[in-house]
This record gives C-alpha cells, structure tokens and sequence, in this order.
C-alpha cells in the first residue's frame, strides 16, 4: 500500500493512477486511502471540518476508477486513538453506498480500528469490508505486558509470554471477524 492521502485530492488520483498502472504492470495490488482523519489521545475534537474529510460514494467511485485493488474509505474511522469507545462513530449510510459505487471494481478495507468494540468490527464486515486493519487490538495485551516486565524477567520469557498474547488477541478476533478455519 502506498498512501498518499496527505495529497490534495486530485494529485492523489493522479498518483494513485499511475502508481497503479506501474505497479500492475509488476503483478502488484494496490490499495488506496481517499481521506484521512487522524485520531489524538483525546480523540477526534474539531468535528466540524470532520464531513469534509470522509469519503463519499463519488470519491470513492473516482479512486476506483484508477483501477486500484482495494479501496480503505474514510466512514467516521479514525487512525490512532478514539479517544474513549463513545466516540467511534462511524456512517454504516455512508459505507453502504460506498459499497455500491465500488461493488466489483475494488474490495473494501478497514483502517482505524483501535479500541473497537466487537459488534462494530462485525458491523463494518457486515457493511462490506473484506479486510480489516488491527493494531491495538491485538497488540494492547503485549504491550501493557511488556511495558510492565522489561527488565523483570528475562528476555526469552519476555518474548514467550508477549507472543502468546499476540495470538490470543488475534484468535479472538478471527473468532469475532468470522475468518476462524477459513484460510
Ligand atoms: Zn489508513
């Protein structure tokens, strides 16, 4: 993935496009990201400018047209941190008529999910994604642990223990995804 959504839109199209074709021509899938909207300890504040960075279903229809893979829609998902589970608030609206201007052309991939609770993450695949995005959430229980212990214990269990908890993270979230025995 190649993320240029610091780029104004049509400079970012125009990219998308020929990074697109380039990397087609290399047997490469590519993934493109039409807004951005960056989350802070306190959560997202300035809600106000917030409509104007998600994605709508035309944007979404333009991106696809470059003839990328995968398409990660701005919907209300933030990077980083929420700032508290009040305040995910995502349009599934929005999302589902992004849904139909891509339907065919491009999968739908999930950024931005930090603290999500499991019936939004189910919400969103419901809604259409096909891939989702974790960090925190299958990586709080390593780091909280190896935050604690570094120096405690030695290193082979410090490794041990924060790779068991990394998979018992992510097999959760298999299990909530749906993608458990579906390899
Ligand atoms: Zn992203």
């Amino acid at each position: 993935m190649v993320d240029m959504s610091h780029y104004e839109k049509a400079e970012n199209l125009e990219k998308t496009q020929r990074i697109t074709r380039m990397l087609h021509d290399k047997g490469i899938a590519t993934e493109a990201e039409p807004g951005r909207i960056n989350g802070g300890e306190d959560g997202v504040k300035d809600t106000g400018d917030l409509e104007g960075l998600l994605t709508t279903a035309e944007e979404a229809g333009e991106f696809v047209d470059t003839g990328i893979d995968f398409l990660a829609p701005a919907f209300g998902n933030v990077h980083g941190n929420y700032g508290g589970v009040e305040n995910i608030r995502l349009d599934f609206e929005r999302l589902e008529k992004i849904r139909a201007a891509t339907k065919g052309k491009a999968q739908l991939v999930l950024h931005g999910t930090n603290t999500f609770p499991d019936a939004t993450m189910q919400g969103c695949i419901k809604g259409g994604m096909t891939r989702c995005n974790v960090n925190d959430l299958v990586l709080h229980k390593y780091s909280k642990y190896v935050a604690e212990n570094t120096g405690k214990v030695p290193l082979t269990e410090l490794m041990g223990t924060g790779t068991d908890l990394i998979q018992e993270l992510i097999e959760y979230q298999m299990d909530i995804m749906g993608s458990t025995g579906k390899a």
